[in-house]
């Protein structure tokens, strides 16, 4: 509240019509509103000898819609950027990382959603081949090379606990892993049982040993990630004859 407490007589008040008070329809379809929350309407107007005032309702709805345009703004550029890392706040509320799930976002997040989105993020996406347009090959000897020349594509995936070394700590997928150690002790067991079979093979007078290799099947994987440690490198059985 305004309170004029000179004498002078006010030039004249201008009522806010509520036309005015309608303009961007946008706010509104967004959620927020804040003008309507606005006890102050009408403009004052008010000239004396010593100089003039003057107080229009109309400066705090055009504030109102402002506010309301920033918030609509960050919210959907956030929640664009998330979708650019693979991380969507579904209906639900829920955090996903399936690109499927962008259409079943809301229009725009809450605040607390997008926090808990930016909190789950930064998730990489299961299989694809290409890292920031660049495509990865493995060589015989196992090493990651740009080269296509005589290697394997290879299809990238998030870290998970068993494939990080021992001790060691990531974030993936928005999930903590603490690294075991278990595919480096997958292929020093390889190593060993290669060496143990040739080895034996040799003491024996025997020269052929056929290695039987890992080949994955639905139980390798655990919610579309590979979680058995294993590769078609991976030696499951030596048969020496
Ligand atoms: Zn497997």
């Amino acid at each position: 509240m305004i309170k004029l407490s000179c004498k002078n007589k006010m030039k004249y008040v201008v009522p806010v019509c509520a036309a005015v008070l309608l303009i961007s329809g946008t706010a509104l379809a967004n959620g927020a509103n804040r003008k309507a929350l606005l006890a102050s309407h009408g403009a004052v107007d008010f000239s004396s000898a010593e100089g003039s005032i003057l107080i229009d309702s109309t400066d705090l709805t055009n504030l109102a819609d402002e506010i309301d345009s920033l918030e609509s703004a960050f919210k959907s550029k956030t929640k664009k950027a998330l979708n650019g890392i693979n991380t969507y706040v579904k209906n639900d509320g829920t955090v996903s990382y399936d690109p499927g799930s962008a259409a079943n976002q809301p229009e725009l997040p809450t605040y607390n959603q997008l926090m808990d989105g930016i909190a789950n993020s930064q998730s990489s996406s299961i299989g694809i081949a290409r890292l920031s347009g660049t495509s990865y090959y493995r060589t015989s000897k196992g090493k990651l090379t740009t080269s296509s020349s005589g290697n394997t594509s290879v299809s990238l995936g998030s870290a998970i606990d068993d494939n990080l070394s021992a001790g060691k700590v990531a974030y993936a997928d928005g999930t903590l892993l603490l690294g075991t150690g278990y595919d480096n002790a997958v292929l020093y067991k390889n190593g060993y049982n290669k060496g143990y079979a040739e080895g034996y093979a040799a003491s024996e007078g025997c020269s052929n040993i056929s290695y039987t290799y890992h080949s994955h099947s639905s139980s390798c994987y655990t919610n579309g990630k590979l979680t058995c440690g294993k590769d078609e490198n991976t030696i499951v059985s030596a048969t020496i004859s």
